[in-house]
């Protein structure tokens, strides 16, 4: 059969550095896959599954680059690439610690205050929380300094009051980074944004489900009303939330999570053409395969960049644009390609297919537009 990545069984690579780590991260996910807790296909990367995260946990795969005095397991960022590529590539659901692993935790260590550091961290890295992102509102997607959710100071921290929308996972979350106003909007509309740490159990608190295309319940709004969140909890100093949300985004849109949200159809095609042998289509499989091979080696890039505390932001922006184009792609030709009618009936490849038809719209929105990461590349280049 053709795979992208070593077969299982196969023997270690002699210039894979991280092949032990692979084969051990293999033998976890063939476990994941035989108990059912792994769907193929049928699942993204933001499926929310507490147990297995904390399974993965238990085996030391989440928080794997904190360091060991905040619960984490000091490993580099290169390990930590290897092992998400390979949970990414078996279809594992993720959702419950992704964006905590991703991109919270990490921030909440460059900028977070020590109590929260203390407090946090170590349960990421055990598996046990979810975070949010809470970045869009109603009215301000793709321009965040539009934003109208408010934090106030009082007596021992802030009052918040606002909306947020399209929180992915927010029904489950027990924190959110909330990108807030904490100065009114002046002449620099990028001057007075901060980014607080919020306990999703603090009174005030609404979340209201939203049903995706999938007809699930993924993402969601959230009400903010009074909501009072102690001063510690602000990250970085009050007033530079647009620096650091621009840092959290670099983590967002360079990983391979860019690359390998249709992984399981690709294969399904993959072992569809090992059978037929169609040249045409094993052409068009060669340039999709290319494609992502270049891109991954972009990702590793920045990746590297990213682990040495390097600032990515224009080159992760063209790195998700172009793997959320591969992403959407990979379903298109598959549904030329492969003779069979979509449906979401059971582990099938026409449920894998369907899953992935449903779900690819979503890719170029989630993280940024098209239209924006254009913009942000064109003003990289000086274009504008
Ligand atoms: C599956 C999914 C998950 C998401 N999860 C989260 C999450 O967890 N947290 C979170 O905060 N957000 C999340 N989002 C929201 C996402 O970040 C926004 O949808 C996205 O940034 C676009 O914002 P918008 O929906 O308000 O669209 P708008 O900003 O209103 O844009 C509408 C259209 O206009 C275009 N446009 C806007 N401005 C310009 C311009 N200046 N130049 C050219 N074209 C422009 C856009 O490209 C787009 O095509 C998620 C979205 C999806 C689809």
């Amino acid at each position: 059969m053709f795979r992208l990545f070593p077969h299982p069984d196969a023997q270690p690579e002699v210039h894979d550095p991280a092949a032990a780590l692979r084969a051990e991260v293999r033998a976890f996910l063939a476990e994941e896959r035989e108990s059912g807790a792994i769907r193929p296909g049928r699942q993204g990367w933001t499926t929310w599954d507490r147990g297995f995260s904390l399974r993965a946990a238990a085996r030391g795969y989440v928080g794997m680059t904190l360091p060991p005095e905040f619960g984490g397991h000091g490993r580099s960022a290169w390990e930590r690439y290897v092992v998400c590529e390979e949970m990414l590539a078996a279809g594992a659901p993720l959702g419950s610690h992704w964006i905590a692993d991703r991109q919270s935790a990490p921030q909440i260590l460059r900028h977070g205050s020590e109590a929260v550091k203390r407090a946090i961290l170590p349960r990421v890295a055990r598996g046990e929380i979810t975070f949010g992102i809470g970045m869009s509102e109603p009215d301000s997607g793709s321009d965040l300094s539009s934003i109208r959710t408010r934090a106030d100071p009082v007596e021992g921290g802030f009052r918040l009051d606002g909306r947020k929308i399209w929180t992915t996972n927010a029904q489950h979350a027990e924190y959110i980074i909330c990108l807030c106003r904490t100065a009114p909007k002046g002449e620099d509309r990028y001057a007075g944004l901060s980014q607080l740490v919020v306990p999703m159990d603090s009174p005030g608190i609404t979340v209201r489900p939203l049903r995706n295309l999938a007809d699930e319940e993924e993402l969601n709004e959230i009400t903010f009303d009074s909501v009072f969140v102690p001063a510690d909890h602000l990250l970085g100093q009050g007033g530079d939330g647009w620096a650091l949300v621009n840092a959290e985004l670099a983590f967002e849109r360079s990983g391979p999570d860019r690359i390998l949200s249709s992984f399981g159809v690709l294969a399904v095609m993959a072992q569809m053409l090992a059978e037929t042998r169609d040249p045409r289509g094993i052409a068009e499989l060669g340039g999709l395969v290319a494609r992502l091979t270049a891109i991954r080696q972009l990702s590793l890039q920045i990746n590297a960049m990213l682990g040495r505390g390097e600032k990515v932001g224009g080159i992760a922006t063209v790195m998700k644009d172009l793997g959320t184009t591969l992403e959407q792609d990979i379903p298109e030709v598959a549904r030329r390609l492969m003779d069979i009618m979509p449906a979401l009936d059971g582990d099938t490849p026409a449920a894998t297919l369907a899953t992935a038809i449903l779900n690819a719209p979503c890719y170029s929105l989630r993280g940024g537009t098209r239209e924006i990461l254009k913009g942000i590349i064109a003003r990289e280049l000086g274009l504008r």
